[in-house]
């Protein structure tokens, strides 16, 4: 909960590579070519290779693609190509027991491999479950025996949306359901002496995803007889930033936990546009594990055997964890009306962003507060609802009553910041709120807790600055001076921490709250300003992404070196990201692979023009009538591949246009969208 450490798993073998154990965490890519298509397959390994990329998977429909793997393993190995290749497998055991021969590992999904899967909700008694799992023992034996006698591992891959429907009758479309899909076959393989196993639980829904992967932890180590490796994914991601920061969120928020032993990030492009993303994500946690001195690097293990020898901080034991980690709960906070909008409670969590001009700026800074505001758009537009000026000096007071008049009625929506205790006293009948930043060491007396009470016209946001204080510091001080401000009977109050560790010091500030039943409204900061774009919105998405996806934080404040329109949509995308706040389409798109008979990034990128105005709703856009209905999951609408260069559209789960051409799909898409009343005209 408060620190990270990663989880020792037990070390699989990829060939001649391993994950897992005391092994960097890998990053995989797949194919999207026909692993019928030789030449095309081998091309696009070969970039792949090229892009570093440490394990590529291709799709195995058939038995005939099975074979083909035997051509395409040949020729990448004669150019001396020795990434280990993944055989991807859904419904067919035949080609499963063909692709074994010559891959490094294979993923079959419990959802589907020799077990029904109609969606049906017919009710399972105990005897036919029990007679459907013996069938499924029968199918499954030989795949492993076969896989023990050829040194190959197997990825347990389960994915939410495609579970059988002897799992549905019993769990549901749930977490708990993708867990039991998956230690079902973990307990086969175990009882068959195979432990070369990992797992994964997919989801496009990143809150489920972090939550089943959890959940599957917690059950399969007190079960199990090995801790097996986790493979990492968001699956229909999408493409462009909304992919990355919705992958980043789900890897990132597990990686954050120590779970997670080889990852992909899945976009709807290039697959070799997932490789650097991957690397970027996990760099940090692979970096922790390598110690750098003169003589190169020295692995996790020592690293580790250093690590316990050093006094830690003692284990909290007795204490409520912050948030529910299985089942996403909003932390209650009261509600705050600011500029007229509430904050808190169970309102939308609010958007603020803070200006890089200075005061002393005058119209530059004017026209930047304007930008970020766009006071002329509609009230629920992607915006930033709140910009926070910085105030350092008499002179920059004087300039803020300049800029507030310039911005008239919009500059409700002002807020300031200081850390100075004179300028706070003059802010305070000024902006509707104030940030005070509070730094670590520094005394703060009776006469500042006398500035606060109700009836000035600021709200007030206590800040602390984490800048190498120990990482229960914030927690402790924000919670002395709430209770003490709590006992005067001041309301408006706001609280944060400015961190690098934004995920670890909020959950030791949520816990220190709630034992104390303090209920003030957290705004989430994240500052990250002297970094590449990529680097930027990687960490924000892990980082304050994975806090709102714990039901953590009311309001998302940035601070990054990125442009006013760039700062605002990626602070939008987290929060879409985390479905805690809908400000547009929701596209839930596969990344399309061997079973893709159309243009998929086309298809998707037509669809996304017309559509990306219908806030909240949910469109699919996956590439095969195989896995797509089932893994679009809860879309309202589909656009589904169903042979080459046809598409079925769906309704929900229904299909209810079949095999239309895929010229006209996307304007019969905005049809039905159209009789189904959900389609509202861009204003
Ligand atoms: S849904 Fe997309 S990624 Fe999944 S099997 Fe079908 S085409 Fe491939």
């Amino acid at each position: 909960m408060y620190q990270y450490r990663r989880r020792l798993t037990r070390e699989v073998v990829f060939g001649n590579l391993a994950l897992g154990g005391y092994q960097p965490i890998r990053v995989e890519s797949m194919t999207n070519t026909h692993t019928m298509d030789t030449a095309a397959t081998v091309e696009q390994c070969r970039r792949l290779y090229d892009a570093g990329c440490e394990i590529i998977r291709l799709t195995v429909p058939t038995e005939k693609d099975a074979e083909n793997l035997r051509l395409i393993r040949e020729q990448l190995r004669r150019d001396r190509i020795e990434t280990p290749l993944v055989a991807d497998i859904h419904f067919s055991a035949r080609a499963a027991l063909k692709a074994v021969e010559f891959v490094e590992n294979i993923r079959i999904n419990p959802g589907n491999y020799a077990t029904s899967q109609k969606f049906s909700s017919n009710e399972y008694s105990d005897e036919e479950y029990l007679r459907e799992l013996e069938h499924v023992r029968l199918e499954f034996a030989p795949l492993v025996e076969k896989a023990c006698q050829f040194g190959v591992s197997m990825r347990i891959g389960t994915n939410h949306g495609s579970l059988s429907d002897r799992i549905v009758s019993r769990y549901g479309n749930s977490a708990e359901g993708m867990v039991e899909a998956a230690l079902e076959f973990a307990r086969m393989s175990e009882e068959m002496g195979y432990f070369d196993t990992l797992f994964s639980m997919k989801s496009s829904n990143v809150k489920v995803m972090i939550q089943s992967y959890r959940l599957l932890v917690e059950k399969a180590d007190a079960e199990l007889r090995y801790a097996y490796p986790l493979h990492l994914g968001v699956t229909e991601a999408g493409d462009g930033d909304e992919g990355r920061v919705k992958s980043a969120m789900g890897i990132g928020a597990l990686l954050e936990d120590g779970l997670g032993d080889t990852i992909r990030v899945s976009l709807t492009e290039d697959p070799v546009n997932e490789v650097p993303v991957g690397f970027a994500l996990v760099k940090k946690y692979n970096d922790f594990h390598l110690v750098k001195g003169d003589k190169g690097s020295l692995p996790l293990k020592h690293v580790i055997e250093s690590r316990n020898k050093q006094p830690q901080h003692a284990l909290i034991t007795d204490e409520q964890p912050p948030f529910n980690p299985f089942c996403y709960q909003r932390r209650l906070s009261r509600p705050l009306v600011l500029a007229g909008m509430v904050v808190g409670g169970e309102s939308l969590p609010r958007v603020e962003t803070e200006v890089h001009g200075q005061l002393s700026e005058g119209h530059a800074l004017f026209e930047e507060v304007m930008q970020r505001l766009a006071p002329e758009m509609p009230e629920d537009s992607i915006r930033s609802e709140f910009v926070s000026v910085r105030v350092s000096s008499r002179e920059d007071l004087e300039e803020l009553d300049a800029l507030l008049a310039k911005l008239g009625d919009a500059g409700r929506f002002l807020v300031a910041s200081t850390g100075d205790v004179a300028l706070f006293a003059g802010l305070l009948d000024k902006v509707s709120k104030v940030r005070f930043d509070i730094v670590e060491g520094e005394r703060l007396g009776e006469e500042f807790l006398g500035l606060l009470h109700n009836d000035r016209l600021a709200a007030v946001e206590l800040c602390f600055i984490h800048d190498g204080a120990g990482d229960a510091v914030p927690a402790a001080v924000l919670a002395h001076f709430a209770e003490k401000l709590r006992s005067k009977g001041v309301e408006r109050l706001f609280f944060s921490v400015l961190s690098s560790k934004v995920i670890f010091v909020y959950r030791r500030l949520v816990q220190a709250f709630n034992s104390r039943s303090l209920d003030y409204p957290l705004v989430v900061r994240f500052k990250k300003e002297a970094s590449d774009r990529l680097d930027i919105l990687i960490d924000s998405s892990v980082q304050a992404g994975g806090l709102f996806c714990d039901g953590i934080g009311d309001m998302l404040a940035f601070h990054t070196g990125m442009s006013p329109d760039d700062e605002v949509h990626l602070a939008f995308n987290i929060l879409q990201g985390a479905r805690i706040r809908m400000s547009k389409t929701e596209f839930i798109s596969c990344p399309g692979c061997g079973r893709t008979y159309f243009e998929l990034e086309k298809a998707t990128a037509a669809i996304k023009q017309r559509t990306v105005h219908l806030k909240g709703l949910k469109i699919g856009i996956m590439g095969c009538i195989v896995n797509g209905p089932g893994e679009m999951a809860d879309a309202d609408f589909g656009y589904v591949g169903a042979g080459k260069n046809r598409i079925s559209l769906y309704v929900g789960r229904e299909c209810v246009e079949e095999n239309i051409s895929e010229e006209d799909a996307v304007d019969r898409l905005v049809l039905l969208i159209r009789e189904r009343g959900k389609w509202v005209d861009v204003q």
